[in-house]
């Protein structure tokens, strides 16, 4: 059996039949990354004894296999959320040998679905990237083509599910970082409203920005997931405690009915300098979503232009006062034998952070400083509250708002890296609904000419990801398979 290729779906319904149990797909996917992981890098750690025990312990309560919606399910979790005894290090050098000593809400409530952790992946240092390049470890390989990267920053997350080593796992999206690399690895990737899940038990990089979320295979999988762990569960002070809605309920015949007579917003301004063939498959699968009888309507997002000037200012001011608790005494590195206590502070810091890390907290606390404050960070919430009334009148006109979700496919290894400008373009399409605090999606639309996965992004108004999850799974039933996907070839790494 080739567990690699399957859906959560189909391993649901596999374990209902008892055509095969969790701990033999557990140990199938353990060993296919112990063979093909070494070329793709996607887990920074694997604990096969410590899945294949959790494995084991789910099969004692088979019989409760209805009430486990997540039963038997293995999921790969980005370095930058705790789950107990696993490392957490966000892959810096700074939270090397870091055991998280207690488990994130949102792992938590997969755990309580009857979910398996399967490893931890790889990942932007402190999710800041567009590619894992900026990994303290090593970048992770695009398992669609093998000299391109995943995107990131959860590249370790959605080149694990890409590979067919996981069916699902969770990335984090401050601007953009679940739903870059499930574009560029032809996954379906969620970015939740704000507040939709809870962030305790994730290593903050923006805390007004930040939220856990999943990459799937199939839009199906995404919702099973994000209703498994979103809500509220205490601990977090900006988590909603509405109902999360059961999304798969509706991810049937009767979600063409619903998405008849929707109204999709596109920004046409917004597509100019796209790359040709992004624009071509995106316009293609706006046809696809006229054929569901949605209507298109023209919407202005007139402040959206400011939206990459105004995360990296919002994004570098959280982010340098989040991370300045990693100083060498609460947390992981400290530089051996300093002379005093600022050498302790400049030298486990110098040491322990990465250049992309250093060059952020030195632009937000620059951005923070007394004298700069009203110029840089509170301008930015201006405009910040700016662009998120842009969104509110267009949700007036529309329903769900389509775009790209990157401007190029996967791009290949160190094309970017010396020019963080040009990465920072990668976010142009997803920054804008972080700082809106609205959800998107991306789902797979095709593949360029070099057989890159291209993806579409889809935006909501607060709280409704279940239209999302709607639209995206019709528009994914008139779509068809993806062709030439690297978890359905017997070898990863191969492009198939
Ligand atoms: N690529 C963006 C950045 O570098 C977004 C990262 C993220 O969403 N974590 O900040």
């Amino acid at each position: 059996m080739d567990f690699n290729r399957l859906e959560i779906l189909d391993l649901l319904e596999g374990y209902q039949r008892k055509e095969f149990s969790p701990s033999e797909v557990a140990q199938s996917l353990l060993t296919s990354i112990e063979k093909k992981d070494g070329e793709i890098r996607s887990f920074l750690q694997v604990r096969p004894d410590v899945t294949l025990d959790a494995a084991r312990a789910i099969e004692k309560r088979s019989s409760e296999i209805q009430k486990l919606p997540l039963y038997g399910v293995p999921i790969a979790i980005k370095d930058n959320i705790l789950v107990t005894g696993w490392q957490a290090t966000a892959a810096s050098k700074i939270l090397k040998n870091y055991v998280a000593p207690f488990t994130a809400m949102c792992v938590e409530r997969l755990e309580s679905a009857g979910a398996l952790i399967l490893g931890k992946t790889n990942l932007d240092e402190f999710a800041m990237g567009s590619s894992t390049e900026n990994s303290g470890v090593a970048p992770t390989r695009n398992p669609w083509k093998t000299d391109r990267v995943p995107g990131g920053s959860s590249g370790g997350s959605a080149a694990a599910v890409a590979a067919g080593f996981a069916p699902a796992s969770l990335g984090t999206d401050t601007g953009g970082s679940i739903r870059q690399p499930a574009s560029l690895c032809g996954l379906v990737g969620v970015k939740p409203t704000y507040g939709r899940v809870s962030r305790f038990g994730l290593i903050a990089f923006a805390s007004s920005l930040d939220q856990a979320g999943p990459l799937t295979r199939s839009v199906w999988d995404a919702a099973r997931v994000l209703e498994c762990m979103a809500g509220y569960g205490g601990k977090d002070a900006t988590v909603s405690r509405s109902v999360v809605p059961k999304y798969t309920e509706n991810l049937n015949e009767s979600a063409f009915g619903t998405v008849r007579n929707l109204r999709v917003g596109i920004c046409t301004s917004w597509l100019e300098g796209v790359d040709p063939e992004v624009r071509t498959a995106f316009e293609a699968a706006v046809e696809k979503l006229k054929e569901l009888g949605m209507r298109p309507v023209e919407v202005e997002l007139p402040n959206v232009k400011y939206a990459l000037s105004t995360y990296y200012l919002v994004a570098t001011s959280e982010a340098s006062s989040n991370l300045a608790r990693f100083d060498g005494v609460h947390y992981g590195y400290r530089t051996p034998n300093p002379k005093d206590l600022d050498d302790l502070y400049c030298r486990s810091r110098g040491e322990g952070f990465g250049p992309e890390v250093k060059l952020r907290i030195m632009l937000g606390t620059y951005a923070l400083s007394a004298g700069y404050y009203d110029a840089y960070y509170g301008k930015a919430n201006q405009v910040r509250r700016l662009i998120q009334q842009d969104f509110e009148a267009a949700f007036e006109k529309c329903d769900v708002i389509a775009s790209p979700t990157s401007p190029t496919t996967a791009f290949k290894i160190g094309e970017k890296v010396s020019d963080p400008l040009t990465m920072y373009l990668s976010d142009i399409f997803t920054l804008p609904a972080n700082l809106a605090g609205i959800p998107g999606i991306s789902v797979p639309v095709g593949v360029d000419s070099a057989k890159l996965p291209i993806g579409m992004q889809l935006m909501g108004r607060h709280f409704d990801e279940s239209t999302l999850f709607q639209v995206a799974y019709c528009y994914e039933r008139r779509r068809g398979a993806l062709a030439n996907a690297p978890w359905r070839g017997s070898k990863s790494g191969a492009g198939a």
